[in-house]
C-alpha cells in the first residue's frame, strides 16, 4: 500500500462494531467486567481505550513499527521515552534538539542521575567520540530547528546498533510521509503531533512508536505507570488531522520550496535555511534519507530591528510559537523557541537576532510572497556592523 492509501486504510478505516465511518469517541473511564475471573479486553481507560488505541495503531503502521503510543503532548512522549533509562546511564544528544527536550534533559534527568553529552550530530565522528562505557542511548532530531541541519540517520543508527545503544529520533518536522527513521535503523520515533500530524493548531498531543514489541512492552509499562496519556477527544482530533497529512504536506512543501527560492534571491534577505535549496549543507543527505524537504524554512534579515519591522508589517501569517499547521506561522527563535539559550551559544548555531522561522501553511503561495514582499520592502537599512557573514 502506498502512503496516501495507508493514511486512510492502514488500519481499520471504520468502526468494527457499528461500521461508523470515524472511530467513535469512547468517553468512558472504566469498563464493566462480566466475569471476575476473566477481565475483558479493556479494564481502565488509562491502561487502554479503543479511541486512543486506534490512533496508536495508525501511527505504528505509518512509521513501520511494532507498537504506537499516544501521549498528552510531545513533551509527555519525550519525557516518557527518557524514563526507559536509569540512574547512572549516559545519553548522547544532538545539540540543537527542541528547547523543551534540552530543558528536560538538563533540569530534570540530570537530577535523576542520568548524564547527557550534547554533540553536533551532523558529524558522526563527534557522536562516536562522545560514547562512553555507560552510554545507553543516542537522541536525534533531523532536520533540526531552526537552521535545518541534517543528521545521517543510517550512519548514526548503525554505530548505535554495533554498540547495543538505543537510537531515538524526533521526527516531528518530517512526519512518516517524508522520513521513516525505523527503516533507517532507529529504535524509537517520537512526534509532537501538535504540529503536522494534528495539523490544525487545535490540539496538543504526542506520539511514540517502537521498532519491536519488547521495547513496546517496556514503553507501555511507562505510559501506563506515568499516566500521561492522550485524552479521547484529542485522540479523535489527531486522527482527523492525520487523514489529510499527505494532502496538506504536498501543498505546504511545494509552497515552502517556492518561498525559499524567492527569499533566497531577495536583496533584503541575508541567508535562507531550507534543505530543498541545493546550496544547503544537508541538501544531498536529505535527498538520500527523506522523500521531501517539508514546510519549514528560516531566513535571516540581519538584525533584531529589521526582524521586528518585518513582524510589524506582515499580515497573512500568524505570529506564534509552533509550526506545522494549515495557516502559515511566523516565529522569532531568539525570543521564542531559543530564549533560554545564552546569546553566544545561540549565535554560534546561526540563531541570530535577525533569524525568522516560517512554517508554510495552505494559503496561496503567491499571496504569501506578495505579503512578504510588502513587509520586506519596508525594512530599515542594514547597520554596517550587522553583517556578520556573507550570503549563501
Ligand atoms: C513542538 C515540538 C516538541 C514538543 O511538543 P509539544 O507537543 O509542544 O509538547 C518536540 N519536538 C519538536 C521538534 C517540536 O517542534
Amino acid at each position: 500500500m502506498n502512503f496516501a492509501t495507508k493514511l486512510l486504510h492502514g488500519t481499520s478505516c471504520y468502526d468494527k462494531v457499528t461500521g461508523a465511518s470515524s472511530v467513535p469517541i469512547y468517553q468512558a473511564s472504566t469498563y464493566h467486567q462480566g466475569d471476575l475471573d476473566r477481565t475483558g479486553a479493556y479494564d481502565y481507560a488509562r491502561s487502554g481505550n479503543p479511541t486512543r488505541e486506534a490512533l496508536e495503531e495508525a501511527i505504528a503502521v505509518l512509521e513501520g513499527g511494532a507498537r504506537g503510543f499516544a501521549f498528552a503532548s510531545g513533551m509527555a512522549a519525550i519525557s516518557s521515552v527518557f524514563m526507559l533509562f536509569s540512574s547512572g546511564d549516559h545519553l548522547v544528544v544532538a545539540e540543537d534538539v527542541y528547547g523543551g527536550t534540552y530543558r528536560f534533559l538538563t533540569r530534570v534527568l540530570s537530577r535523576l542521575g542520568i548524564e547527557v553529552t550534547f554533540v553536533d550530530s551532523t558529524r558522526v565522528k563527534e557522536v562516536a567520540a562522545a560514547i562512553r562505557s555507560n552510554t545507553k542511548g543516542i537522541y536525534l532530531e533531523t532536520p533540526s530547528n531552526p537552521t535545518l541541519k541534517v543528521t545521517d540517520l543510517a550512519a548514526v543508527c548503525s554505530l548505535a546498533r554495533e554498540l547495543g545503544l538505543l537510537t531515538i529520533v524526533d521526527n516531528t518536522f518530517m512526519t512518516p510521509y517524508y522520513q521513516r527513521p525505523l527503516d533507517l535503523g532507529a529504535d524509537i520515533v517520537i512526534h509532537s503531533a501538535t504540529k503536522f500530524i494534528g495539523g490544525h493548531s487545535d490540539v496538543v498531543a504526542g506520539l511514540a512508536v517502537t521498532r519491536d514489541a519488547a521495547l513496546g512492552n517496556e514503553l507501555y509499562f511507562i505510559q501506563n505507570g506515568m499516566g500521561s496519556i492522550l485524552g479521547v477527544q484529542d485522540s479523535w482530533l489527531v486522527m482527523r488531522g492525520l487523514k489529510t497529512l499527505k494532502a496538506r504536506l504536498d501543498v505546504s512543501s511545494k509552497s515552502a520550496e517556492k518561498l525559499a527560492a524567492w527569499l533566497n534571491q531577495h536583496p533584503a534577505v541575508q541567508k535562507v535555511y531550507y534543505t530543498g535549496l541545493p546550496e544547503h549543507e544537508g541538501h544531498q543527505l536529505q535527498n538520500e534519507q527523506a522523500s521531501g524537504h517539508g514546510a519549514v524554512l528560516s531566513f535571516d534579515v540581519g538584525s533584531r530591528e529589521r526582524a521586528k519591522a518585518l513582524f510589524d508589517r506582515v499580515q497573512l501569517p500568524i505570529v506564534a510559537v509552533s509550526l506545522g499547521a494549515v495557516e502559515t506561522i511566523l516565529s522569532y527563535p531568539a525570543t521564542m523557541s531559543h530564549a533560554a539559550m545564552p546569546r553566544e551559544e545561540r549565535e554560534r548555531r546561526g540563531i541570530t537576532d535577525g533569524l525568522i522561522r516560517l512554517s508554510v501553511g495552505l494559503e496561496d503561495a503567491d499571496d504569501l510572497i506578495r505579503d512578504l514582499e510588502q513587509a520586506l520592502s519596508g525594512l530599515p537599512p542594514h547597520e554596517e556592523k550587522a553583517f556578520t557573514y556573507a550570503r549563501g
